[in-house]
């Protein structure tokens, strides 16, 4: 689970984020709205620690990982490494891309469970946009991640690939993971997530 209670950000003397709180339950997927500049990602990014915040509280039940619009993958490297680095903050000892067998199985569920384990040995590169972002989402399953955050995960796909996206996060959330996507159509949010929550523009001091 996620709880966030009384965030606040600014910077250089502009608050981002003043007392915002955001929580998402085991379950759930919630979709976060708002307008450019309202400090949505931000939100996200102390979450995972990316960015220190000023004050408040946020509480992660678990692991949370981040999926973001443009998907960082290392593209002439195949679906299952790159989701394998998903497990790097674990493995004491690492050589780039040589993953133990007990990593790279895990991986694989991972794969699976994103209807991709049978691209596992495709490069990124040469796979879609929606399924690289699937296998970012796997990325962020290796990381057993129980608390998802997508930041604009569906922005730079087409409407059908955009749809299974959707539909996989949601299917994750069932799974009995928490969920939060920042998304910039309010028609996705609705058919998808469980809750909406809205963030208002802050109003210049
Ligand atoms: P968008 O919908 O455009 O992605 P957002 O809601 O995600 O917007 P944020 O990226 O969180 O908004 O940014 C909120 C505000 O904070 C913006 O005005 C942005 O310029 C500012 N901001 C974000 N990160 C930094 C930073 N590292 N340094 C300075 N200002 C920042
Ligand atoms: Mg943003």
């Amino acid at each position: 689970m996620l709880a966030i209670r009384g965030l606040r950000k600014s910077f250089g003397g502009r608050t981002v984020l003043d007392d915002f709180d955001l929580s998402a339950e085991p379950g759930e997927f919630v979709a976060l709205l708002g307008p450019n500049g309202s400090g949505k990602s931000t939100a996200l990014r102390c979450v995972v620690g990316l960015e220190t915040p000023d004050g408040g509280e946020i509480e992660v039940g678990g692991n949370a990982a981040m999926v973001f619009q443009k998907i960082h993958l290392v593209g002439r490297r195949n679906a299952l490494d790159n989701v394998c680095s998903g497990a790097l903050g674990r493995l004491p000892l690492h050589r780039s891309f040589f993953f133990p067998q007990d990593v790279r199985e895990e991986a694989m569920s991972c794969l699976e469970r994103v209807g991709l384990a049978d691209r596992a040995l495709e490069r990124c590169a040469r796979l879609s946009g929606g399924q690289q972002q699937r296998v970012a989402v796997a990325r962020a399953l290796c990381q057993r991640a129980n608390v998802i955050l997508a930041d604009e995960p569906v922005s730079a796909l087409d409407p059908q690939a955009a749809v299974q996206v959707m539909e996989l996060l949601k299917a994750l959330a069932e799974q009995g993971m928490a969920v939060v996507a920042v998304l910039h159509q309010p028609e996705l949010a609705r058919t998808y997530a469980h809750r909406v929550v809205e963030m208002k523009a802050m109003v210049a001091a």
